[in-house]
């Protein structure tokens, strides 16, 4: 479903979170950059990605970082590879 905010649709919060777990696994843990949070969109009753605001909870927690951080290591390997 096409919303007018042109972000991408998750259909649950579960898929909007795992999304949200690997786009900050493609950034530096330093820079503080990408999305922050999840939210339930009134217009197209997805969910979306957002930048702004307070950064989750489900990001703070110890248990998320280490998912980040394997999801940042796999990157760096894969990376590795197609550079080859
Ligand atoms: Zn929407």
């Amino acid at each position: 479903m096409d919303c007018t905010t042109r972000k991408t649709c998750y259909n649950t919060k579960e898929q909007a979170e795992d999304a949200l777990l690997r786009a900050r696994a493609q950034y530096p843990s330093s820079s503080g950059a990408g999305p922050v949070a999840v939210y339930h969109c009134a217009y197209c009753s997805c969910y979306h990605l957002t930048s702004k605001g307070e950064v989750s909870d489900l990001l703070r927690s110890k248990n998320t970082r280490q998912k980040i951080d394997l999801q940042r290591e796999a990157n760096y390997w894969e990376s590795k590879m197609k550079g080859r």
